[in-house]
């Protein structure tokens, strides 16, 4: 009995043990040679946990695993083809790389691994596609034309560079030329969703906030990153971070998802600094709204009699918790030094939405079955829509499914990227959906000044 109590002296044991040295430095796929090898095909990276199941009809957060049914494209499969090609038992072929970028990285398979865990397996599929670059393969041919458009014309669309404020002219004002918040549009709602633009600068205006534009905006690289164009990627992000110190900003303010994402974590991880660091704070219009109406700066006062439907974008939820830089060691029983904060997915974005449409006189919020760090992909983000646009269009219907389950008659989310990725799917299927930007709906329910 005396034996059975004895103690078990964590902190000795951890100091005796070898130690191996571990960085999370996406630009060498052999850092995560730990993570890919402990990967023990639970499919926790797959499955919505047991304990959120909402039945059969959505039972898979994974868009990749659901769609090809095949391991091989889900992370459990990636961590074994990761060990391989890091080990060189394993070429690259038109498959292999086809597995390996078709996939959103929307981080699902990343929240529900370390539910058990504490694998890093979302760094390593971006360490991946890092790879395949490195490697000469990678990207796709429909990523490359994005950087080429992105060079030319510092877009994604390749669209030209100057009519890049050309949507203000309908929004009916102008942005200060100096002003805390400074408003980053974004290629989507630059060029093909002014609509987003319109509102989100009408909405800042209705709270009485001040806010400039960048000088001259550029693409913040969202596309060139997810592809694994890591040098590229880390050019756009010292070149926008210098931009927007030099106009002294507090508040860099974004209506896009992907945007908020790049800005807030993935700009740090670029830089090796941390989100606190950055010397300005990085908000998402939500954010900024649910601040405002909390403050009585906003108030929505005008009825929307509708029922609706939130989607969590990946890139504002799950994939949003800030970056630390972090190195350390491994030692016995896996367990690391220093102390590591792992981002989880639970502290993402997922609120502040809600608060504001259920603020909103006549609006009916009704949850989805799968929700917050559960929630089910639009499939478009990352480089997918661009290289698998039928992967794109699948994850879409499956998630319109959870919307015409819940008898929602709109769909409403706080991202281009998923809002272009829902319409096309209903406008082709003739589904009696709307989809909306959630700009939209804020600017819809509040009264604006003249
Ligand atoms: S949840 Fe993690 S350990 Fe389980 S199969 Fe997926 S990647 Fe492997």
């Amino acid at each position: 009995m005396a034996e059975r109590q004895t103690k078990i002296d964590v902190k000795k044991l951890f100091a005796e043990s070898p130690k191996t040295p571990v960085k999370l430095d996406i630009t060498d796929l052999n850092n995560f040679v730990y993570d890919m090898s402990r990967c023990i095909k639970c499919k926790g990276c797959t499955w919505v946990d047991h304990i959120y199941m909402p039945g059969a009809q959505f039972r898979t957060k994974c868009p990749t695993a659901t769609r090809y049914l095949y391991d091989s494209y889900g992370a459990n499969g990636k961590m074994r083809i990761g060990i391989a090609l890091a080990e060189g038992k394993l070429q690259w072929t038109d498959k292999l790389l086809e597995i390996i970028y078709a996939d959103p990285l929307c981080g699902a398979c990343d929240v529900g691994c370390k539910r058990n865990l504490d694998l890093e397996i979302g760094l390593t599929l971006e360490a991946l596609r890092v790879k395949a670059v490195q490697d000469g393969v990678g990207p796709l041919p429909a990523h490359k034309k994005i950087a080429q458009n992105i060079e030319k014309q510092h877009n994604f669309f390749g669209s030209p560079h100057n009519n890049r404020t050309t949507w203000l002219s309908k929004a009916k004002l102008t942005p200060a030329q100096k002003a805390d918040v400074l408003y980053f549009v974004g290629c989507s709602a630059s060029y093909s969703n002014p609509e987003i633009a319109q509102a989100t600068a009408n909405i800042l205006k209705a709270a009485g906030t001040d806010f400039m534009l960048m000088p001259d905006e550029w693409c913040c690289g969202n596309t060139v990153f997810s592809v694994g164009m890591i040098e590229e990627a880390r050019a756009l992000a010292r070149r926008n971070v210098e931009e927007v110190k030099k106009t002294g900003a507090k508040t860099v303010l974004t209506s896009c998802a992907e945007g908020y994402r790049m800005w807030k974590v993935d700009y740090p991880k670029l830089l090796n600094c941390s989100t606190d660091d950055l010397g300005f704070k990085v908000v998402h219009l939500v954010e900024y709204v649910a601040e405002q109406i909390k403050e009585g700066k906003l108030k929505p006062t005008k009825s929307m009699n509708m029922r609706v439907a939130y989607h969590d974008s990946c890139s504002l939820s799950r994939l949003s918790e800030p970056w630390t830089p972090w190195e350390g060691e491994r030692g016995w029983m896996g367990m690391v030094e220093p102390r590591l904060t792992r981002r989880r997915g639970t502290n993402g974005v997922y609120f502040q939405p809600r608060d504001i449409l259920k603020s909103i006189p006549g609006l009916e919020l009704v949850e989805m079955p799968r929700t917050r760090e559960n929630a089910f992909c639009c499939g478009a983000g990352r480089g997918t829509k661009e290289a698998f646009p039928d992967l794109a269009q699948w994850s879409a219907r499956h998630r319109l499914e959870e919307v015409k389950y819940v008898g929602a008659e709109a769909l409403v989310s706080a991202c281009p990227w998923c809002k272009n990725n829902f319409a096309q799917a209903v406008k082709e299927d003739g589904d009696a959906i709307e989809v909306l930007d959630i700009s939209e709906v804020i600017l819809a329910s509040i009264a604006t000044k003249g």
